[in-house]
């Protein structure tokens, strides 16, 4: 069953909107009625996401952005208020998994990269977005984290460490700013049909299958729903919650 929410108006910034949970998220936004911004590194991807928007009859446009980069942050932010005036909703998404081998061999660069994209990148999104929704009188945030985030995963060192991360920090900065309107949650999706799980080998993709009592991959669709839902009227008094939409992987802990 699909809910419709109504985003009219609202400005909207998606970052990794370019592909699978962004691009679902995008979507779904445009379709409310928001007028979203399309945020990724790949131009490519996030023009197919916003042209998508535009054929279903929404507004969106795309903006680069490397959100491991704190001035690429920023430009992208100013370039959210220049062009649409404001920001109300902001879906911090973009991420990478980083190497699956077993944390001794995990190179170092390889941890300094994933903990850049997946977690710092958070703090850079949040910090940029947060001064614009003050000046509204509030917003609300989600950041994407993962059943990862709950839980530990065979060879998954560093993406299990920054998914804890963008948990922790979700928490805290929900509590800096929840009497001054911001609602700040976070997503924790399972395995999600999208390139992301597409690029693992085939046993790895069975395996995570079989871990879920659900007994099948999630929809970005899915994903997208409960995020429109924390960024709703809906969800009004919560804040520093972590959503597990993961078809109860984290069950069996
Ligand atoms: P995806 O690979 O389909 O999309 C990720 C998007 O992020 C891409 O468009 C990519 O270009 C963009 N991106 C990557 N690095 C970037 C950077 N430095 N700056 C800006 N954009 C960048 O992946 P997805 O499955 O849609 O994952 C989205 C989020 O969901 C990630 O944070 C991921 O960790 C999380 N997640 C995914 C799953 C899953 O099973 N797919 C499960 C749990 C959490």
């Amino acid at each position: 069953m699909q809910i419709t929410y109504d985003f009219s108006g609202k400005i909207v910034l998606v970052t990794g909107g370019g592909s699978g949970i962004g691009r679902a998220s995008s979507e779904a936004f445009g379709a409310a009625g928001a007028i979203v911004a399309v945020a990724d590194i790949s131009e490519k991807n996030g023009l197919e996401t916003v042209e998508a928007i535009r054929a279903a009859g929404g507004t969106a446009e795309f903006i680069f952005v490397d959100v491991s980069n704190e001035e690429s942050v920023k430009a992208m932010i100013k370039s959210v208020v220049d062009t649409f005036g404001t920001l109300d909703i902001a879906h911090n998404n973009a991420g990478i998994e980083g190497n699956h081998i077993p944390l001794a061999e995990l190179p170092s660069d390889n941890w300094r990269q994933v903990i850049d994209v997946d977690l710092t990148s958070v703090f850079y999104c949040l910090k940029a977005e947060i001064p614009e929704m003050m000046k509204n009188g509030g917003g609300a945030i989600v950041n994407t984290a993962s059943a990862s985030g709950l839980i530990g995963g065979y060879n998954l060192s560093v993406y299990t460490a920054a998914k804890h991360g963008v948990i922790g920090l979700t928490k805290a900065a929900a509590m800096d700013y929840a009497n001054k309107g911001i609602r700040i949650n976070s997503i924790c999706p399972g395995a999600i049909d999208t390139p992301f799980i597409a690029a693992l080998p085939k046993p790895l993709i069975d395996r995570v299958t079989f871990a879920t009592p659900m007994d099948r991959l999630g929809q970005p669709r899915e994903i997208a729903q409960s995020v429109l839902w924390l960024c709703s009227d809906a969800s009004s008094y919560v804040t520093g919650h972590s959503l597990s939409v993961d078809g109860g992987v984290v069950l069996g802990g």
